[in-house]
């Protein structure tokens, strides 16, 4: 606490990441990062950028990196607005579009950051509870509000909604930003993408920092209608003109260009995902549906924390959130099944003690 701060300083509750412990043969499934490195393209392409061209500031428009989003996605350049991680674009959607004089929905449990956005903005957040199958239902947001925003899948649930859901939802509320945060759709999700086109009120926002491996090279994207875009780049430009560098936004397109090493990774993921969920289904865990690359399972009868802990013991970490419901819900990154396979091991051997 200080006096220099400025009023606002003193209301905030800052987002907790998840911890980078720099720790050897740790087992990290803590962040939702991809086991696999980044396109071999990408590391190429990011190498050759480190060059004389550092002393010019990047492009302001990422114009290069919009086209490469838009002709991947089918849509338009002008329908791309890009970003210093989705957690950027993310800030600016909260401060462009979703800030009006009624509350904005989101999930009781999702996405942590966005109750954050909502005391730097002051926003007037309202939750609105999962059913007991943690899952979203969306005739629950049939209320008023300023705008509606979720992850989908959701996270950390990893429990996903069909796109006709969705599209339900966006066009009971034509007169509300609806934002889908497609952090994790890659690993099992179905876009929204394909709806922008109809739908001028409709906001999807992805990143580069599951799917494509790249978390430490901070890029998202958000995907809508002229206006929404325009209301993003008027924030942006009122903030910071250059939020991509250089390297970024060339490892950005290179990525996007090797759709082999995109398809090869993640159905790789996919796969570890189900055979873990089946390995902790048959330890006694309840393990939710998952499209993501995170499973969130519980084991009736032990306290979250301490499995938590236990694991930590044996340099395996993992999220656990101490919020009301979750609390005894671990949320599991997918490894390599070398990775899942040492989590196993080690969930055996504490339930083996347990019992
Ligand atoms: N949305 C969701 C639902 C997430 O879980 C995350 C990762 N913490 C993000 C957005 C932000 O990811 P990034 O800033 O790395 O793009």
């Amino acid at each position: 606490m200080s006096g220099f701060w400025s009023p606002i300083v003193h209301t905030l509750t800052p987002y907790v990441p998840g911890e980078q412990p720099l720790v050897d043969n740790l087992v990290k499934l803590n962040t939702n990062e991809n086991p696999y490195p980044p396109s071999p393209l990408v590391l190429q392409a990011v190498a050759a950028a480190v060059n004389d061209s550092l002393r010019l500031y990047p492009d302001p428009g990422a114009g290069a990196l919009r086209k490469a989003i838009a002709a991947y996605h089918g849509i338009r350049p002008e329908q791309v607005f890009v970003g210093n991680g989705s957690d950027e674009v993310l800030a600016h959607t909260f401060q462009a579009l979703l800030k009006h004089d009624r509350p904005l929905l989101f999930p009781d449990i999702t996405y942590s950051f966005y109750p954050v956005y909502c005391g730097l903005y002051g926003i007037e957040p309202r939750q609105v509870p999962l059913d007991e199958a943690m899952q979203i239902r969306i005739e629950d947001y049939r209320i008023p509000c300023g705008g509606i925003i979720l992850p989908n899948p959701n996270a950390p649930t990893g429990r996903t909604l069909a796109r006709d859901a969705l599209e339900t939802l966006i066009a009971e509320h034509p007169g509300q930003v609806v934002v889908i945060d497609e952090a994790y759709v890659d690993f099992g999700g179905e876009s929204v993408i394909p709806l922008v086109g109809r739908y001028p009120n409709l906001l999807v926002i992805q990143t580069l920092s599951k799917s494509r491996a790249l978390a430490g090279l901070r890029v998202g994207f958000a995907i809508g209608q002229r206006p929404l875009i325009e209301a993003l780049e008027r924030v942006k430009d009122s903030f910071n003109s250059y939020p991509l560098d250089r390297l970024a936004m060339v490892g950005a397109i290179a990525a996007f260009e090797d759709r082999d090493w995109f398809e090869t990774t993640r159905t790789r993921i996919i796969a570890s995902r189900e055979r873990l969920a089946a390995n902790l289904t048959e330890l006694g865990f309840l393990a939710l549906p998952s499209a993501a690359n995170f499973v969130f399972a519980r084991l009736p009868g032990y306290p979250g924390a301490e499995l938590a802990a236990k694991l930590r013991e044996r340099a395996i970490i993992v999220r656990r959130f101490n919020a009301p419901r979750i609390a005894d819900y671990l949320r599991i990154t997918i490894g390599t099944d070398a990775q899942c396979d040492r989590l196993v091991s080690a969930l055996t051997d504490i339930v083996r003690q347990a019992g």
